[in-house]
């Protein structure tokens, strides 16, 4: 009995569809017709009237069947590319491990592929069995079957408005269940960014991860390790803009999957306060994302990895380094250690590193060093990130605000503000370190602010200066 139980589960691991595909009615699925991209109707059109099946796919059916605007839209059809690319006025065929065309409408790019049959333990592997080329076309169900999860092998037809259905994706997506096709041990050895994407479709769709797609997950995370650094990249970027930032991340930490992205996550959280700082930062790139606004993610690593350059920037102040020297060398060590695992792209890497480095010029500020700072391309960047600082009680918020303004502001509105800061600084006779050291006022360790502010010795205190005094309209 037990046995066959067994026997009947594992069949429907591997058997894949037991009676041919489900056509789910429109009243069913639930579709919004009005949420979906009329290019990536055009293109299904185009195609059917020259005699081949075109469908939406993949992540856009699952996100109109949840009720959510699809950022991008795919076309997946029976035609080649050769086929395809002559019906449309703008297409480029793409791609060299596997062809695709885009067909191009302004803005709006329709990705669109030709079906592709599942990975058959012919094609190349590297040593760990991850798949490097698989180009093979295929049927629809093959399409179907090598994609990764239920909820993302559906096909939507938007001209008779039936989803074609192989691996029970809507029950799935209706009950909010993340689930492998196939063999989920196998699937992650093939690719391991499977494991990620995982957890990034349970964030999203506030989903459980059906258990038998969730098991070898821990199991198999050191596999990340063999995948190509600049794929991690752009798959952990995925995760933290997905719009449920802190989610994911729990999740990655949880199945040890943050070691092999994100390693230094665990000392940032360690940190007095950072885990509270990463809280803060993701939640406001959450706050963009679903508001439709770009993300940075230089800002994005910046704010994941500052704490622990915020700690070594003050020990090293502390130790009688200059302010942004001790900042310089805080930031050089940090991302070492980071991009031992993930590498950040360079560019990024130099975005970090101008948004750090500005918050020491933040700090103790010559006025006429302002209009310079303001000719910086991330000053913008660096103003948000004080204002996150200031969030985290780590800085004044009036003064976070005040360079924000500033920010903003057109030429001659700047000109006012720097005006009557230099006014300020001159009728105080003092430059913005003397006026530190005169006003030693209230004590700080009581209130909640004065808890986050340097939350190290005197003589960090002494030396890093917080933004009270240094508040250029003080
Ligand atoms: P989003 O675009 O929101 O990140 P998505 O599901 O559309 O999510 P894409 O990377 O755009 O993700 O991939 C499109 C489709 O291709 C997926 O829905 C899935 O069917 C298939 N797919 C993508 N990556 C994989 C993978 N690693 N293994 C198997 N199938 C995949
Ligand atoms: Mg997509």
């Amino acid at each position: 009995m037990l046995k066959q139980t067994i026997k009947n589960f594992v069949g429907r691991l591997f058997a894949g569809p037991a009676r041919g595909p489900e056509r789910i009615s429109p009243e069913k699925h639930g579709i919004d017709k009005r949420k979906v991209s009329r290019h990536a109707v055009k293109v299904c059109e185009v195609l059917h009237n020259a005699g081949y099946e075109a469908y939406i796919v993949g992540g856009a059916v699952r996100d109109l069947i949840v009720g959510l605007q699809p950022k991008d839209f795919d076309v997946a059809t029976n035609a080649t590319p050769e086929q395809v690319r002559p019906l449309f006025r703008r297409a480029r065929i793409i791609g060299r491990r596997f062809q695709l065309v885009h067909v191009v409408f302004g803005q709006e790019i329709i990705e669109t592929s030709t079906f592709r049959a599942m990975a058959n333990g012919d094609e190349f592997t590297d040593e760990h069995g991850r798949i490097l080329r698989d180009n093979l076309f295929g049927s629809q169900e093959e399409d179907a079957a090598r994609r990764d999860f239920t909820l993302n092998a559906l096909y939507y037809d938007p001209i008779d408005e039936y989803v074609i259905d192989y691996h029970r994706g809507v029950a799935d997506l209706k009950n909010r269940v993340v689930r492998m096709i196939g063999d989920p041990e196998a699937r992650y050895r093939e690719d391991p960014v499977r494991m990620l994407r995982a957890m990034r479709f349970a964030a999203k769709l506030d989903a459980t991860i059906d258990p038998a797609t969730a098991e070898p997950i821990q199991r198999m995370a050191g596999l990340i390790e063999h995948v190509p650094a600049s794929r991690l990249f752009d798959e952990t970027l995925k995760l933290l803009t997905c719009g449920h930032a802190m989610d994911c991340l729990r999740l990655l930490q949880k199945a040890g999957l943050h070691r092999g992205l994100i390693p230094l996550i665990d000392q940032v959280f360690a940190e007095e306060g950072g885990e509270e700082f990463v809280e803060f930062a993701l939640a406001r790139t959450d706050t963009r994302v679903r508001g439709g606004k770009t993300v940075s993610p230089s800002f994005l690593f910046a704010a994941l990895l500052w704490k622990l350059v915020y700690r070594r920037w003050n020990e090293l102040r502390a130790s009688g380094e200059p302010a942004s020297q001790a900042l310089v060398q805080a930031a050089d060590s940090v991302i070492e250690q980071q991009t031992r695992k993930l590498a950040i792209q360079r560019r990024f890497q130099a975005d970090m590193r101008e948004i750090w480095f500005m918050q020491a010029r933040f700090e103790r500020v010559n006025p006429r060093a302002i209009w310079r700072m303001l000719d910086q391309p991330r000053f913008r960047a660096a103003a948000d990130f004080l204002q996150l600082r200031a969030e985290a009680k780590e800085v004044d918020s009036v003064q976070a605000q005040w360079w924000m303004d500033l920010a903003n502001a057109d030429d001659s509105t700047r000109a006012e503000m720097i005006e009557s800061y230099q006014e300020q600084s001159r009728k105080s006779g003092a430059t913005v370190a003397t006026k530190r050291r005169r006003r030693p006022r209230k004590k700080r360790s009581a209130d909640g602010a004065s808890a986050h502010t340097d939350g190290g010795s005197g003589a960090q205190q002494a030396s890093s200066g917080t933004h009270h005094d240094s508040a250029p309209q003080d």
